[in-house]
């Protein structure tokens, strides 16, 4: 973070010092959790259901905190302010006003995709300038502002991924970091039940193009008529991404090798290069085609946008994170969420995998949570998708929704089991798997599927 004094901070956040050296600077990103509080870092407050955190300041000054940021003097160094998130948004929108003049913030949503594009973004800007990115999936009002302490003036980019979780939200946070660039994926059935139907989750997530200023870029998914709709939501220019050849940077020949990673070749108004991506699964193609429209923008080249798209690695854990265990079984963790649209596509790549060798594709599939009215019905599609793929083996685990995809798959003549946890799926597999088999876990987060994938990386 560029270094501010206390009483610089207390000012920008309409804050007062207590207990506090007005001189004492900040000179480290804002953190809310005390054990990774660094020296001169500033130790935000929260307070949740589960804990406050003005109980942990003194620890946070212990490792360093220059102060913190509290709703009440606790007897360390600290800024006092009526609300400790609001007070920490405006910090975020200061430190875009003043400090960060020179950055530019590409702002990424969607209802799938957000942190795979923002990490294909994120690894392909560095090579025009600094790059500073949401960890993780930080995306909401906490987080937001706290990715923004991370970057001081020399940053040139500020890549953040934006969550919705309904009409407002996403206009909230651009006005703590307003866009240049923003980035659609698409509008899918996530969170469908929450928002009440897809008509509202496009009209939250096009609030990130109705903050782009006239000068900015709307980078829009062309094969997504309720994102390529948004169009008419902004001043900025529009650059399309897709798989349609109208779109201002297409992919053609699109392709999963053998480890279910796509290749295609990549098409913009410049010309067209290849592109190898180290990423499982065919929607990361659209995903790294919103990273090249980021980039063109930037002004990177062709041949150096495909080059830094195929050298890309997965970031971010739980993601169709393949390792190969040492006996030859392949174990795919895709645990870290599930809806309709990606459960179609990790199976689709867990097929590509396997097809063509003498190898068994293996799904393990659990609930998909949020879906309303729609959950019987979206399980089932997804249990007859996989039947339709011709799996060796189904297996769903947990509850009564995981059991309608196991019953539909069934009911078309494909193997499939229902079993009722993860226990006994797991004894299942290790006394069936052997070498060559592909296994693919996915189900939403609450199911925390990711504890099966880990323990089949684990010996017998
Ligand atoms: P969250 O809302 O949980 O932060 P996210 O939008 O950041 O999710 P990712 O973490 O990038 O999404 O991807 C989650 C899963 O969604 C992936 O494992 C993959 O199965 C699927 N996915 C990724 N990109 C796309 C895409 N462009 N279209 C459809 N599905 C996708
Ligand atoms: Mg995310």
């Amino acid at each position: 973070m560029q270094p501010m004094t206390l009483s610089a901070v207390a000012d920008a956040v309409g804050g007062r010092l207590a207990d506090a050296d007005p001189q004492a600077t900040v000179t480290a990103p804002a953190v809310f959790d005390s054990r990774v509080a660094t020296p001169g870092s500033l130790f935000v407050a929260l307070t949740g259901e589960q804990a406050d955190g003005h109980e942990y300041a003194k620890a946070a000054i212990a490792n360093g905190a220059a102060a913190a940021l509290v709703a009440r003097p606790v007897g360390v160094p600290a800024i006092v302010v009526p609300d400790v998130l609001a007070a920490l948004g405006r910090l975020g929108l200061h430190l875009v006003q003043h400090a960060l003049t020179g950055t530019q913030i590409v702002a990424i949503t969607g209802s799938a995709g957000k942190t795979s594009t923002k990490d294909l973004i994120a690894q392909v800007l560095p090579a025009i300038g600094p790059t500073v990115a949401t960890p993780g999936s930080y995306n909401n009002e906490i987080g937001l502002p706290v990715t923004i302490t991370m970057a001081d003036p020399s940053t040139r980019f500020l890549v953040l991924e934006m969550g919705a979780r309904g009409i407002g939200h996403i206009r909230q946070l651009t006005r703590i970091a307003p866009p240049q660039i923003s980035v659609v994926t698409n509008v899918g059935t996530a969170h469908v039940g929450e928002f009440g139907g897809r008509d509202n989750i496009a009209q939250a997530k096009g609030e990130i193009v109705e903050a782009l200023p006239a000068d900015g870029l709307a980078v829009l998914n062309a094969d997504d008529p309720l994102v390529r709709a948004m169009a008419h939501r902004t001043h900025a220019p529009v650059v399309t991404y897709g798989l349609d050849a109208q779109a201002t940077i297409h992919a053609t020949e699109v392709s999963l090798n053998g480890r279910g990673q796509a290749t295609y070749t990549l098409h913009t108004p410049e010309g067209s290069a290849p592109v190898a991506l180290q990423y499982v699964g065919q929607p990361q193609v659209y995903n790294s085609l919103a990273a090249a429209a980021v980039a063109r923008e930037a002004g990177l080249p062709l041949p150096q946008i495909a080059d830094a798209l195929s050298h890309a690695t997965p970031r971010s854990p739980w993601r169709m994170e393949t390792t190969r265990r040492a006996d030859g079984v392949t174990v795919i963790n895709d645990a870290y969420n599930a809806n309709p649209d990606s459960m179609r596509s990790s199976l689709d790549a867990l097929a590509a995998m396997a097809r063509g060798r003498d190898q068994r594709a293996i799904a393990v599939l659990g609930p998909m949570n949020e879906l309303g009215n729609d959950a019987r019905h979206a399980h089932e599609e997804v249990g007859r998708h996989a039947a339709g793929l011709g799996l060796d083996q189904l297996i769903t685990v947990g509850g009564e929704a995981a059991g309608w995809m196991q019953t539909a798959a069934y009911d078309l003549g494909a193997p499939a089991v229902h079993l009722p946890d993860q226990d006994s799926a797991l004894h299942l597999l290790r006394s069936t798997l052997r070498r060559g088999d592909v296994v693919l876990v996915k189900a939403s987060r609450g199911a925390q599927l990711q504890q099966l994938a880990q323990a089949l990386l684990e010996p017998d």
